[in-house]
């Protein structure tokens, strides 16, 4: 039987990368379709001899040809972290909207199944915790994560219009904070910042009061839970996530913890639109995936941190 083919955009960027590993494991044939804004060729570096990874560099916002078979496409490329959708908005909304339409549009002509990677940002500062798949959001269409939050929903929207229109089989997986290897020092995300600073023994910063909570799920969970989604028949939104909620002071204390560091904490001002409140309501991916994450903030620190230092200069 021939290898089942994925087109994975954003396939060099962290959770991408990650994702390609274990389809590849599971022997899958990869099409990465990358034009390294954010992600590294450091990501996919070890799969250059391997006859099932395949890289295309290239901006998925202005095209997505492919030749031969298709049977997924998960479309991961997006700026995602705060610093770099800040940076490049136009480039954000673009890879939302022209770059969602393009793989939707992929996935149409070869009767593949599409995967799409929205955010819990989607919930924008929710007005209920924890965030349900029902509930719609309290997102400010203007503000300054705006090219990021909407360029999320409309790619949700699209996604539903290939679905009920055209009858695409489609997944979208809202996913919350993830970590883990293979993040950049300079991402500007919560974790790789604090690790940073601490591995550095310099401060670490706290934004606002650090009464704001996440909740962060261990990288090798999620992807399992994308898995389990790819393989289910639903075309809802389903969260991803690991309900333990944290606040940013706890975080920290736990990563001075693990690394020893004598950096203190200091505050500086809250950025805008930051949400309070961040917990996944994951009933539904335990009653149609039957996933729920197993690594502990501690175990899943630990691990990234020890990736960190064999990274940080
Ligand atoms: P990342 O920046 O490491 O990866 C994104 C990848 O997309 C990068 O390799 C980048 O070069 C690529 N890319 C961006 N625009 C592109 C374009 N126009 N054409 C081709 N490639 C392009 O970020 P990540 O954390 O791995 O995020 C992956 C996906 O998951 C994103 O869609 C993000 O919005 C979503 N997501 C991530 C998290 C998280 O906690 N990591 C949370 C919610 C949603």
């Amino acid at each position: 039987m021939q290898q089942p083919t994925v087109v994975l955009t954003g396939g060099a960027g962290f959770l991408g990368s990650h994702l390609g590993d274990f389809l590849l494991e599971r022997d899958y044939s990869v099409i990465c379709v990358d034009n390294l804004i954010t992600g590294r060729v450091a990501n996919i570096d070890h799969l250059s001899g391997n006859k099932s990874f395949k890289f295309i560099q290239a901006d998925v916002s202005e095209g997505l040809k492919i030749r031969g078979r298709v049977d997924f496409v998960l479309h991961f490329a997006s700026l995602a972290s705060p610093l770099d959708y800040a940076r490049l908005p136009i480039e954000t909304l673009k890879v939302g909207s022209l770059g969602t339409f393009n793989a939707l549009e992929l996935a149409h002509h070869k009767g593949a199944k599409f995967m799409m990677a929205s955010t819990s940002e989607i919930y924008g500062d929710p007005l209920h915790n924890p965030q349900k798949e029902e509930h719609w959001g309290n997102v400010n269409p203007i503000g300054p994560r705006s090219m990021y939050d909407e360029s999320k929903r409309f790619s949700e929207a699209l996604t539903m219009a290939y679905h009920r229109k055209l009858g695409v089989d489609t997944r979208i997986v809202r996913i919350f904070n993830t970590y883990g290897p293979r993040m950049k020092n300079e991402d500007g995300r919560i974790v790789p910042n604090l690790i940073t600073q601490a591995l550095a023994a310099k401060p670490l910063t706290i934004y606002g009061d650090g009464k704001q909570t996440r909740s962060f799920c261990y990288v090798s969970d999620l992807v399992d839970g994308i898995y389990r989604l790819m393989q289910a028949n639903f075309s809802d939104p389903v969260n991803l996530g690991n309900p333990i909620e944290k606040n940013m002071l706890e975080l920290a204390h736990i990563i001075k913890d693990i690394t020893g560091t004598s950096g203190k904490i200091v505050f500086q001002s809250l950025p805008g639109d930051d949400p309070r409140q961040r917990k996944p309501d994951i009933t539904r991916a335990k009653a149609i995936l039957g996933w729920k994450p197993g690594v502990t903030l501690k175990k899943g620190l630990i691990k990234t941190v020890s990736w960190f230092k064999g990274k940080t200069p």
